[in-house]
């Protein structure tokens, strides 16, 4: 999102973010070299953070009242059990002057709702509708600055999520005895489907969720072009594709180099 690296872009050195749910660390290239303090109540994850990060509950922060100058939830709000209280901490912990960026699942999008069929909900707790979250996160008293519609790669349908002893119901087991090609093939698939159909018949199957940045300031929030483009590797997402192309139809993906279909601009 623009706005969010804008705000990165003229954080002093001294200014803290948190990162909440951070697990290994998210946004690695964006935040790099930033005063970032991560949580989450994972501690297996936090082994490989590179940043100081702490053991806790997002409902329970074990920091200083006025502490930091942006909060981080990307992609965690939905696993949080208790968002009453997040929201609570996130108001508390943040100074005066302090913003939010959140990125969060749609509720309703055919991507989340494959998601938690496949993998018995997928840890998603919460299921938001775009209404009920800005009326919950503006409990922070803060406001929203900027929107952006996120769209998917399905990079959850990944060999490696049916075979572990994760939480995939007994039904869906058989899935992990199939060859990786053929997931590679159903995430193409579907990458291209829900694209082709929403561009010629303006549905939303190819929706994930939204990004979203929150201020002090109450005014009218800009709203950026979705990530039409998605990495079906790494899950990078692009308003505009990415230059380096491979082929006419190709491009390289900046993040992990994965080869990935270009799409052309999507009307709204
Ligand atoms: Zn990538």
């Amino acid at each position: 999102m623009r706005l969010l690296d804008q705000w990165l872009n003229e954080l002093p050195p001294s200014h803290r973010i948190l990162d909440l749910g951070c697990g290994p660390g998210s946004l690695p290239i964006k935040l790099s070299g930033l005063n970032v303090t991560g949580v989450d109540v994972d501690s297996k994850t936090l082994a490989n953070n590179p940043n100081p990060a702490a053991c806790a509950e997002s409902h329970n922060l074990p920091f200083a009242n006025r502490s930091f100058d942006l909060v981080i939830a990307h992609h965690t709000l939905e696993h949080f059990r208790d968002i009453p209280g997040t929201i609570r901490e996130i108001r508390r912990v943040l100074k005066p002057d302090g913003r939010m960026f959140v990125t969060v699942p749609a509720g309703s999008s055919f991507s989340d709702r494959l998601y938690r069929l496949l993998l018995c909900g997928g840890g998603h707790f919460q299921r938001f509708s775009f209404e009920s979250l800005i009326s919950q996160l503006e409990g922070t008293g803060l406001h929203l600055a900027a929107r952006q519609d996120l769209f998917s790669s399905f990079l959850f349908l990944a060999k490696r999520n049916f075979v572990s002893a994760g939480p995939v119901p007994r039904r869906m087991r058989w899935l992990g005895t199939l060859p990786s090609w053929s997931f590679s093939f159903a995430r193409l698939f579907l990458n291209l489907a829900t694209r082709a159909v929403d561009g010629c018949f303006a549905t939303r199957f190819s929706l994930y969720g939204w990004a979203l940045a929150f201020a002090p300031e109450n005014v009218s929030p800009q709203v950026e072009p979705g990530t039409w483009n998605v990495c079906m590797s790494c899950g990078a997402g692009f308003s505009e594709p990415p230059t380096e192309r491979i082929a006419w139809l190709l491009y390289r993906c900046p993040y992990c180099s994965a080869a990935n279909y270009r799409f052309p601009p999507h009307r709204d």
